[in-house]
């Protein structure tokens, strides 16, 4: 009874600390006495671990996922008087790294199978003088990247990856983020792979972009004393290379537990009026697990009464947020697939060491919500 009346968080990080506790505990104490506080020791070697996992030649660990993006243009060479396409179903840092290096960012639309970009859409959409693709594996789910390199090939476009939500899935047999010339990750803490605070990583083969996002990150210092360009900050700090190196031994197996959470969530849902998520692309790492019903409200508002907290991922496009008429961004285009998403799209609790019964309450609670009939 007691566990009937359990509130279901939407996500809960405490687990993921548990599990390094013991082992990180004395080297945070080692940190603390050697003061690497700013890159360092911690940070190399986890940018090391990194790159053999994704299976990328480099790695440049920063501070943020979005700065991870803004240095990725940077490195690439994108700038003012250039396009970059990427689709308007987003977190809006794609869009920032976009614009922060002073390049038009051109929208396209999304498959509504899968809420990942339409490729097609990207192709019908192309304007002169694009210069990159901006595929974002949203939700864990690889946008398919046999469509996005052909594109890519035939217009001569950079590929720059946004996989701040799908660490360590794959496409055709290859992490995301080591397809394209650069993937960028987020560790923000509640992605896939979360620091303890900020963090973020730039993987490539090329060399000599990775020496120079090297440098850009600190303060344009390719030697020390010497600011070569405009430079950043945009180091990752020692404490977040430390509990990164640890957690990542441990996420191939919790990217296993999310994807049984999401098998139950399906083997449970499966005959109701709803949407659930499509796997189309060999793979999905499950960040969220997004279902769609036009009802998102009332459904939302039942679950909340009962304590299961939701999400909606994401409330507004970006074509429709402020900062979009203020920066006097083309608006000439219509986006209904993301509309659509937008207004029907429910993230269900999803989370390392949810448990069973959690999960059956999820299940319960909805088939309730259907059974009881609408109630819009
Ligand atoms: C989280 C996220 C980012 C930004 O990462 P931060 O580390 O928060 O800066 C970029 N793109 C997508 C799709 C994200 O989910």
């Amino acid at each position: 009874m007691a566990e009937q009346c359990a509130a279901v968080p939407f996500a809960d990080l405490s687990i993921q600390w548990q599990a390094i506790r013991e082992r990180a505990l004395p080297d945070l104490l080692k940190l603390f006495e050697s003061s690497e506080y700013c890159l360092g020791s911690w940070v190399s070697a986890f940018e090391r671990d990194f790159a053999q996992y994704v299976g990328s030649r480099h790695a440049v660990a920063v501070n943020s996922g979005t700065s991870a993006l803004h240095l990725a243009l940077l490195a690439a060479g994108i700038g003012p008087g250039d396009r970059v396409i990427l689709p308007s179903h987003t977190f809006v840092a794609t869009l920032w790294a976009v614009l922060y290096v002073g390049a038009e960012p051109i929208l396209c639309d999304i498959d509504p199978r899968t809420g990942t970009m339409d490729v097609e859409d990207a192709r019908r959409r192309m304007l002169p003088g694009c210069k990159a693709i901006m595929p974002v594996h949203l939700y864990g789910q690889p946008v398919d990247m046999q469509a996005v390199l052909a594109l890519a090939q035939e217009k001569g476009l950079l590929i720059i990856e946004d996989v701040a939500q799908a660490h360590g899935a794959r496409f055709a047999g290859r992490s995301v983020g080591s397809i394209g010339s650069y993937g960028c990750f987020s560790f923000y803490p509640g992605k896939n792979l979360g620091a303890a605070g900020e963090g973020g990583m730039v993987v490539t083969e090329d060399g000599q972009a990775a020496e120079k996002m090297r440098a850009l990150r600190n303060h344009g210092q390719y030697q020390r004393w010497i600011h070569q360009e405009l430079g950043y900050n945009y180091r990752m700090e020692g404490i977040q290379g430390l509990i990164l190196g640890h957690k990542l031994p441990l996420l191939p197996g919790w990217t296993d537990e999310r994807r049984r959470i999401a098998k139950r969530y399906e083997e449970g849902l499966a005959d109701l009026p709803l949407l659930l998520p499509r796997v189309l692309n060999h793979d999905h790492v499950f960040h969220l697990y997004v279902i769609r019903t036009p009802q998102r409200e009332g459904l939302r508002r039942y679950l909340e009464e009962r304590l299961i907290q939701t999400g909606i991922h994401y409330p507004i496009p970006v074509h429709r947020q402020p900062c979009y008429t203020q920066l006097q961004l083309r608006l000439d285009a219509e986006y209904p697939q993301t509309d659509l998403f937008t207004e029907q799209c429910l993230s269900l609790p999803l989370f390392v060491g949810m448990s069973d019964a959690q999960i059956e309450r999820v299940v319960a609670a909805i088939r309730d919500y259907f059974a009881e009939g609408s109630r819009e």
